[in-house]
C-alpha cells in the first residue's frame, strides 16, 4: 500500500468540479448566480457552440477589487459568509466559495472586473493549475467572466458532453430559471453571435409571459398567501392549461430555483382533483421562508434543499395552491373532462393539445382489436346467465359516472376503476412486448406535428435508436417542430404528440440508457397512462366485458401502476351488512 498523501489542490478542485460543473449549463448557472449576488441589474450571457467552446457572462454588478481577484479563484474563498451563523441565515445564492475554483480547474477562465471606487479595471486568468498575474484592463463597472474550452484538460469528462444543440438547450433552461427568478433584472442571451432572448426589466407577470408564452399568461392565476414566516407568491396555470411534461414547473425558495420532492408533491396533490390523466400543470412559484427554516447546503449544486418543518411547508403550499385554483375553476372549466367527438378524424392539432384541450376519446373497441372473440361472445349474453360460469370479475351491468364499471360475479358486486385497469393492462403488455423485442409499430396516416423546444429536437436527433426501440418514429421538421410518424401499435389511440412529448421528457431528463433500464417501468407506465381510456368515456356493455376479460388475463391486474387497486369486490354478505339484512 502506498503512503497516505494529501491530494494536490488542482486535483481537489477537479474532483469537486465533478459535482459543481456537470456541463456548460452548470457553469452558466454559477456565473449568473455570482452576478445576481453582486447586485447586477443587467446580465448578458454569450455562448459559443452550446457553451462548450465559450460561456461569457457580463454584469454591471459591484465588481471585484484588484487584490481580491486571486481570492475569487481560490478554493473555499467567498465574500458571502464568514461564520456558521452566516451560513444558517444565508440569503445569497452562492456561499461555498468553490464554483470559480472548480470551473478554473477544468477550463480556461478569464475574469475582468472594476468596482465603482476603482479608477480602472483589472483582469486575471486561470486554467488548470496555472494562474496568470493580475493585469490592468478596460472594463466598465461590473464583471465579465469568460470560460473557454470546458474540460480541455479532462478528456474523459469532455466525452460526456452531448451535442452542441443539447448543451445549448440545457444552457437555455438554466438561463430561463435565472430570468424567472429576477424579473427586475435585464437578461440577454446570445448563441453563436445571434441574439436568442432579450428580457427587459418588468414585473413578474410580464416576465412570466415573456418566458412561458401568452397562452399560459392568459390562463394563469395569481397566488399570494401568507402564514407566519411562510409566503407563497407567483402564478399557477388554471387546470385548463396543462402540459405533457413538467417543463414549465418552476419553484424558487428564497429566490433560488430548487428541485424539491416535497414541494412537487404538494403541487401534484393540489392539482389532483382538477387534472386528469398524466397531464402536468405549469407554475412559477416563489416560496419565501425564514432562512433558518431551510437548509440550502445539501448538495454542491445547491439545487436541493431541506426544510426544518417539511410538514408545515407542505400544508401551507398545498392549501395556498388549492385556494388559488378554486378561484380559477369557476371561470375556466377544465375541458379535459369533457368528452368530445370520437374517432381519429377528430384528433386535435399539437398546438391545441399543448394548450390542454381535451383529446378526443379513442374508439374503445379498437383498443381491444386483438380480443374480438371475447368482445363478441360477451356481447349477446346477459350478465345473470353467466354468473354461474366462472368469470372471476363477473359481467358488466353498468358504468358509473364515467369512471367505474359495475359488474356482477358469483360473490356479489365488483367495482372497477376503468382507467386504472386499462392502464395496467397496457403496461403489462408493453413490458412483455419490449422484453421480447416485439413492440409493434403503427405508422400514422397523417404524422402528428407539434411545437417543440430545442432540447426536444436535440433529443430526437440524438436518440432516434432508443425511440425506435420503443416503437416510435419521430423526426425534426424544423428547429422548433417535431413530427410523430409512428407510435407503438398498442397505443395507437393515444394522442401521438402527447405521447411523444412524455417520452422525450424522460429521455432528456434521465438519458437514453437509464430510460431503457432503471427508469423503464416508469416510462412504460407513462405510456400506458396515455394509451388508457379516459374518464367520462361512455363504454358499452360488451366493451366493459372485454376489459374485465383482459384484466383476468393480465398479471397483477389487481393494482394499477401506482399501486392503487383497480377493482374492488363487495360480496353479497357485505351488502347485506350494509343494509342490516339478516340472511
Ligand atoms: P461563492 O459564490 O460561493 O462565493 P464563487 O467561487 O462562485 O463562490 O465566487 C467566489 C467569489 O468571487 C465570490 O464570493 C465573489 O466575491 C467573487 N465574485 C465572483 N463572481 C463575481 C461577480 N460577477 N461580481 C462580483 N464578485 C464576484
Ligand atoms: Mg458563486
Amino acid at each position: 500500500m502506498p503512503a497516505i498523501r494529501p491530494l494536490p489542490d488542482t486535483l481537489i478542485s477537479q474532483i469537486a468540479a465533478g459535482e459543481v460543473v456537470e456541463r456548460p449549463a452548470s457553469v452558466l448557472k454559477e456565473l449568473v448566480e455570482n452576478s445576481l449576488d453582486a447586485d447586477a441589474t443587467d446580465i448578458g450571457v454569450t455562448l459559443i457552440d452550446g457553451g462548450i467552446k465559450q460561456i461569457r457572462v457580463i454584469d454591471n454588478g459591484a465588481g471585484v477589487e484588484r487584490d481580491d481577484l486571486p481570492m475569487a479563484f481560490a478554493r473555499h474563498a467567498t465574500s458571502k459568509i464568514a461564520s456558521l451563523e452566516d451560513l444558517e441565515s444565508v440569503r445569497s445564492l452562492g456561499f461555498r466559495g468553490e464554483a470559480l475554483a472548480s470551473i478554473a480547474s477544468v477550463a480556461r477562465v478569464l475574469m475582468s472586473s472594476r468596482t465603482a471606487g476603482a479608477g480602472r479595471a483589472f483582469t486575471m486568468g486561470a486554467g488548470g493549475s496555472d494562474v496568470a498575474a493580475v493585469q490592468p484592463a478596460a472594463h466598465p463597472i461590473g464583471t465579465t467572466v469568460e470560460v473557454n474550452d470546458l474540460y480541455y484538460n479532462t478528456p474523459a469528462r469532455r466525452k460526456f458532453l452531448k451535442s452542441e444543440a443539447t448543451e445549448f438547450a440545457h444552457c437555455e433552461e438554466a438561463f430561463t430559471r435565472a430570468a424567472l427568478s429576477r424579473p427586475d433584472v435585464t437578461f440577454s442571451l446570445r448563441h453563436n453571435g445571434r441574439v436568442v432572448t432579450r428580457l427587459a426589466p418588468s414585473g413578474l407577470e410580464r416576465r412570466v409571459e415573456a418566458v412561458l408564452g401568452p397562452e399560459f399568461a392568459q390562463v394563469m392565476r395569481a397566488i399570494d398567501a401568507n402564514s407566519g414566516s411562510l409566503k407563497l407568491s407567483g402564478f399557477v396555470g388554471s387546470p385548463s392549461y396543462t402540459r405533457a411534461s413538467r417543463d414549465a414547473q418552476f419553484i424558487f425558495v428564497n429566490g433560488r430555483f430548487v428541485r424539491d420532492k416535497l414541494l412537487a408533491h404538494a403541487l401534484r396533490e393540489a392539482y389532483r382533483d382538477v387534472l386528469h390523466g398524466e397531464r402536468h400543470p405549469a407554475y412559477v412559484l416563489f416560496l419565501d421562508i425564514d432562512a433558518h427554516g431551510v437548509d440550502v447546503n445539501v448538495h454542491p449544486s445547491k439545487i436541493e434543499i431541506r426544510f426544518r418543518d417539511p410538514r408545515a411547508v407542505h400544508q401551507f403550499v398545498f392549501h395556498a395552491v388549492v385556494k388559488g385554483l378554486a378561484g380559477s375553476a369557476a371561470q375556466t372549466q377544465a375541458p379535459s373532462v369533457t368528452p368530445l367527438a370520437s374517432g381519429p378524424s377528430a384528433r386535435l392539432s399539437g398546438t391545441q393539445a399543448a394548450l390542454g384541450i381535451a383529446q378526443p376519446a379513442p374508439s374503445y373497441a379498437s383498443m381491444f382489436s386483438g380480443r374480438r372473440g371475447h368482445l363478441e361472445s360477451a356481447a349477446g349474453e346477459t350478465p345473470s346467465q353467466n354468473v354461474a360460469e366462472e368469470a372471476p370479475l363477473g359481467f358488466a351491468i353498468a358504468q358509473l359516472h364515467g369512471v367505474y364499471i359495475l359488474a356482477q360475479n358469483r360473490q356479489g358486486l365488483v367495482l372497477v376503476d376503468m382507467h386504472a385497469a386499462h392502464e395496467r393492462i397496457l403496461y403489462e403488455r408493453l413490458k412483455t412486448a419490449l422484453d421480447s423485442r416485439a413492440l409493434n409499430t403503427q405508422k400514422l396516416l397523417i404524422p402528428s406535428t407539434f411545437h417543440a423546444d430545442r432540447l426536444d429536437v436535440a433529443t430526437v436527433e440524438e436518440h432516434s435508436a432508443t425511440l425506435n426501440l420503443l416503437g416510435f418514429d419521430v423526426a425534426a421538421i424544423s428547429p422548433f417542430a417535431l413530427a410523430v410518424r409512428a407510435v407503438p401499435a398498442m397505443l395507437a389511440d393515444a394522442d401521438p404528440a402527447e405521447l411523444a412529448r412524455a417520452l422525450l421528457r424522460d429521455v432528456r431528463e434521465f438519458g437514453a440508457s437509464r430510460v431503457l433500464t432503471e427508469r423503464r417501468d416508469e416510462l412504460l407506465g407513462t405510456m400506458a397512462c396515455h394509451g388508457a381510456v379516459r374518464a367520462n368515456r361512455a363504454l358499452s356493455i360488451p366493451e366493459m366485458n372485454a376489459l374485465l376479460r383482459e384484466m383476468e388475463e393480465t398479471e397483477r391486474s389487481g393494482q394499477c401502476n401506482h399501486g392503487r387497486p383497480t377493482w374492488y369486490q363487495m360480496s353479497l354478505a357485505d351488502l347485506d351488512k350494509l343494509f342490516m339484512r339478516g340472511r
